[in-house]
């Protein structure tokens, strides 16, 4: 199949670079030089972290403990989604400047309608692409990679392929040699055991999918396999969403890859499950009024309990609390487990919240009256007689000596 010609549609994919390490480079001008890692909240693994501390062998999803072993002069910080939103409002602003039509599709990155944007700025689109990097880090500081392409889900692959700081253009006649260094785990919505199928009938390489025929397509992948078959032919299939529809719900979940009845791991699953989830509630805009946590178990059955929130949030703190609390419900020590999820369910928009105001303040006024009484008590009878039920596994763990062994440098 073959594009009708370079330029028939025009999408940008604009992707920040290591966004939550960037932002705390910007507000730490201290830590200059220094690898950075985000941590996840009260799992002590990295959720995030600067390019050159991924030199030094960082993975997302590292133990903090592991990750401080391995490098050890890099700072490690809590994470800050409310500081990261801020950051994520002024970079799509900017966005918005080079296109009416962008839809901010996760806390960092955002699809850019550019189709009549050249016209419009007289100008290429690898210019417009370059102007884009150089206003965001002149201005906030940062480093964003842009790709654009005919389809969205090309315009994706191409923000990656010059990270940090690059520009990937990939009009419609360069598709065919773009896509044949492109290996097919690399392709958005492709996970493990669809990769897994696809090498079984010798399709390795983007470009030998996007060859493939489209029945097979079809009988392997079904209607998504075809939708991404279509994009990567250079068929815009799937559109520039600038309003998207309140959501029913926004979920994340995947199968952890090993089957285990670790606690650990799932637990870091779930960590890391509920940072993604939470940057794209933040990123929308969206409040969450209940949380449902899923486990799946070896035989593919699964077990899953709903808390519901005291008021709609999109607070770090508040959902990973409703987590834990489902999973200590869920987890039995002598079951194997193969995946795990959570779903944000009965969602309202952070606009409409205000008229909510005074249940928030009432329900902060609450907490921050019942901490004064909990110190009062505390002062009086010693440290930790009183302490949140949440706290106690830390307790626990810190007798072990892994978590605050180090000292966690306080973002403000
Ligand atoms: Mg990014």
């Amino acid at each position: 199949m073959r594009p009708l010609s370079n330029w028939h549609n025009a999408i940008a994919h604009v992707d920040a670079d290591a966004f939550y390490a960037s932002c705390e480079a910007i507000r730490h001008p201290e830590l200059k030089g220094k690898p950075i890692c985000v941590l996840s909240n009260q799992n002590a693994f990295v959720v995030a972290k600067s390019y050159d501390a991924k030199a030094k062998g960082v993975t997302t999803g590292m133990s903090f403990y592991d990750a401080r072993k391995l490098v050890p002069e890099a700072a490690y910080l809590p994470p800050d989604f409310r500081y990261y939103g801020q950051i994520s409002g002024k970079m799509f602003s900017i966005f918005k400047r080079y296109s009416p039509d962008i839809e901010a599709y996760s806390i960092d990155e955002g699809f850019l309608d550019m189709n009549g944007m050249r016209m419009l700025w007289h100008k290429g689109y690898r210019q417009i692409a370059d102007d884009i990097r150089e206003s965001v880090k002149r201005e906030i500081g940062i480093t964003v990679s842009v790709g654009i392409a005919n389809t969205r889900t090309l315009a994706k692959i191409a923000s990656e392929c010059n990270k940090p700081n690059g520009t990937t253009i990939v009009p419609g006649k360069r598709i065919e040699r773009f896509l044949s260094d492109i290996p097919i785990e690399d392709i958005p919505g492709i996970g493990r055991s669809r990769m897994a199928l696809l090498h079984k009938f010798e399709i390795r390489m983007a470009g030998e999918f996007a060859k493939a025929d489209e029945g097979l397509v079809r009988k392997l992948l079904g209607r998504h396999g075809l939708i991404l078959w279509r994009e990567l032919n250079g068929q815009a299939v799937l559109s520039v969403e600038t309003e998207p529809p309140l959501p029913k719900s926004v979920a994340r979940t995947a199968s952890m890859g090993e089957i285990t009845a670790d606690k650990r791991i799932i637990v870091a699953h779930l960590s890391r499950h509920t940072m993604r989830l939470i940057s794209e509630l933040v990123a929308k805009h969206l409040l969450a009024h209940r949380i449902s946590v899923f486990l799946t178990l070896k035989s593919f059955e699964s077990v899953g309990m709903e808390i519901r929130l005291d008021y709609p949030t999109n607070s770090l703190q508040r959902v990973s609390a409703a987590v834990r609390q489902a999973f200590s419900a869920l987890y039995q020590e002598d079951v194997l487990y193969r995946g795990c999820g959570i779903v944000a369910t009965h969602l309202s928009c952070e606009s409409s919240a205000t008229e909510d105001l005074f249940g928030f303040m009432h329900e902060d006024i609450r907490q921050a009256k019942l901490m004064l009484a909990v110190n009062e008590i505390n002062e009086v009878h010693g440290n930790h007689t009183v302490a949140p039920a949440s706290a106690l596994p830390l307790r626990k763990r810190s007798e072990h000596k892994i978590r605050f062994q180090y000292p966690l440098l306080r973002a403000h």
